[in-house]
């Protein structure tokens, strides 16, 4: 190795969140995140509603598996703010290529591009909102497809919100009911009705995404879309057709909001 290669990595080594060394991030996790993003909103079932509404359409960048885990784990909470420069770009393109989608539910309207606020302790804990950076991401993506966009931090946790790790998918979906609110800031930039996109991390059971569109729509506003950095992969036998839950799915559903 070049002596002053050697010189830096003893001073500030580096290495991809997968374990590569010497690179901030590798060609192959660089790559999970280069790809077209895909629909992922069938593979979350806090999602489903019972207003016979369809769930909110959910694009994910790519899956929640692998590398994409530590690329993820590191950028959140072990201080890598510099993998920032990696996932900007990659949502970027992301929502580039999901505005010309969107063009027809959006009309002419300006859209407010809408992150999921993290809990208080999670925030304090890591110094930020990482999520804000994926979704001014998102907003310039917008822009890039002619889409007039404006990323509007509208939302923030209730103090009463448990950090979800360790909870189940029905705990999650108590612990979260009620537990997102509009600032008054938020409310003000929204304005009377808005168009909204929402901008998450990472998907998993919906119950978080679902929180949030509540209270937007409780608000009078209207959620079109929401774009993830990554999604959960449903378990391989929920991955046939789930437009029609069983009944008992449905009613379990309707249980586990009524807390
Ligand atoms: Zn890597």
């Amino acid at each position: 190795m070049h002596p002053v290669r050697e010189l830096a990595r003893l001073l500030l080594p580096v290495a991809c969140p997968c374990g590569e060394l010497d690179v901030r991030w590798c060609a192959g996790c660089a790559a999970h995140l280069a790809g077209s993003p895909d629909r992922a909103e069938r593979g979350a079932p806090r999602l489903d509603r019972l207003d016979r509404v369809p769930p909110v359409p959910v694009w994910a960048l790519t899956p929640y598996t692998g590398p994409v885990r530590d690329v993820v784990v590191h950028w959140k909470d072990r201080g890598r703010v510099d993998i920032d420069r990696l996932l900007g770009p990659a949502m970027r393109r992301a929502a580039a290529r999901i505005g010309p989608v969107l063009v027809p539910a959006l009309g002419d309207a300006p859209v407010a591009v809408v992150p999921v606020p993290s809990t208080g302790a999670a925030r304090r804990a890591r110094g930020r909102e990482p999520v804000t950076v994926l979704a001014r991401a998102v907003t310039q993506g917008l822009h890039d497809a002619g889409i007039r966009a404006r990323l509007v931090p509208a939302l923030a946790r209730r103090g009463t919100g448990r950090d979800q790790v360790g909870l189940g998918a029905r705990a999650r979906g108590r612990n979260l009911s009620g537990a997102v609110r509009m600032t008054r800031r938020g409310s003000r930039a929204l304005g009377q009705r808005s168009v909204c996109i929402l901008v998450d991390d990472v998907l998993t059971t919906g119950a978080t995404l679902a929180a949030v569109e509540r209270a937007l729509e409780e608000a009078g506003h209207d959620v079109v879309g929401a774009t993830v950095l990554a999604a959960t992969p449903p378990p391989a036998h929920e991955t046939e057709d789930r437009t029609a839950p069983a009944a008992g799915s449905r009613q379990e559903t309707e249980q586990n909001l009524k807390v």
